[in-house]
């Protein structure tokens, strides 16, 4: 996730309507970035979708759309909300200035510019975006395993829910937990137990092949996988391969009351075809209630089935 590599060149798109403003922003800023042109609000909007700039110097006075409207419709549309935008324009009044800053501009600069100005003014505002892009990311990290956490799991689980709802597609769970972890963890020791935490999240990546399907540390030695478009054999499949790829690992675990002397997983399968009366919640309910079920039946098993309303659970014929 994380291939933002602070060395590329950025990319800096400027939209103004006057050749000659242009060309001189262009010459202060060319040695350090790749230069984007355009010379009206509506080709600044159409090249700032298509090329996703690192940052936008924007002119105000313009005709058919002013920079104003311009930031405001950057603004609206996701594909380009977060670009930083610095108007630089020859608006010197404090009004336009408040009024470019209240709109969602990172900075303003006046007409005429001193370029060491604007070239110091666009890095400090490139370095600040890559900043918060990079904490954004790590927010939805787990620090230790480098899976995505459950914040992100949250996210989409609910985006994946809305787009197998809006499709009628299936959409299945495998929740999944570690057997006696905590024997693991008293007799091998804490480092250990984060060692093998490692490895059985690495191995947890390997069946999945398809790139819409994911896993999540869910928490502790619990993880999800979502699985959008996968009916329930699939997913049981798939779950075996998960429940194998584990016990290939060879991870000594004398102390695991399981059937296997070797670190193990438990599993929980769950599939729905979402609809108005089931939510996500119901289903990770539902995955959750089925690898309880899965520890209780000896561990190092799966367990699944398909939720039809949310409440009721159709076992598997066994
Ligand atoms: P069960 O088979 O029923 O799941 O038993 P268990 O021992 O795995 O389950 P329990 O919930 O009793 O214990 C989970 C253990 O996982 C306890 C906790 O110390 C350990 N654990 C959770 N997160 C981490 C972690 O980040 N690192 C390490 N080393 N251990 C962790
Ligand atoms: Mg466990
Ligand atoms: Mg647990």
């Amino acid at each position: 996730m994380l291939n933002d590599d602070p060395r590329r060149k950025h990319t800096v798109l400027i939209i103004d309507d006057s050749p000659i403003n242009i060309e001189h922003l262009a010459q202060v800023l060319k040695q350090d970035y790749n230069i984007k042109v355009a010379n009206s609000g509506p080709s600044g909007l159409q090249v700032a979708r298509q090329q996703r700039p690192d940052l936008i110097l924007l002119d105000i006075v313009m005709p058919e759309m002013d920079g104003y409207k311009v930031c405001r419709n950057l603004k609206a549309d996701d594909a380009t909300r977060k670009i930083p935008i610095i108007f630089i324009t020859t608006k010197n009044e404090t009004e336009d200035e408040t009024r470019g800053l209240s709109i969602g501009a990172v900075d303003y600069i006046t007409k005429p510019f001193r370029g060491p100005i604007v070239k110091a003014r666009v890095k400090t505002h490139i370095q600040l975006k890559h900043n918060s892009d990079l904490l954004e990311k790590l927010a939805l990290i787990d620090g230790l395993t480098n899976l995505p956490n459950r914040r992100r799991f949250e996210q989409i689980l609910k985006r994946e829910w809305g787009r197998s709802r809006r499709a009628q597609k299936p959409l299945s769970l495998i929740m999944l937990d570690i057997d006696h972890f905590k024997e693991f963890n008293d007799h091998y020791g804490h480092l250990a137990g984060d060692g093998c935490l490692n490895r059985v999240a690495q191995a947890l990546t390997v069946p999945l092949k398809r790139p819409a399907d994911s896993i999540f540390r869910f928490g502790g030695e619990e993880f999800i996988a979502v699985l959008p478009e996968t009916d329930h054999a699939v997913a049981m499949k798939l779950a075996e391969e998960l429940r194998v790829q584990v016990s290939k690992l060879l991870i000594t675990h004398a102390y695991n009351n399981s059937n296997s002397p070797y670190i193990s997983i438990s599993l929980g399968v769950s599939t729905t075809v979402p609809n108005s009366r089931n939510s996500p919640t119901e289903l990770l309910e539902s995955a959750d209630r089925l690898l309880y079920s899965a520890k209780n039946a000896g561990r190092n098993c799966i367990k699944g089935a398909v939720m039809s309303t949310g409440i009721t659970n159709t076992p598997d014929p066994q």
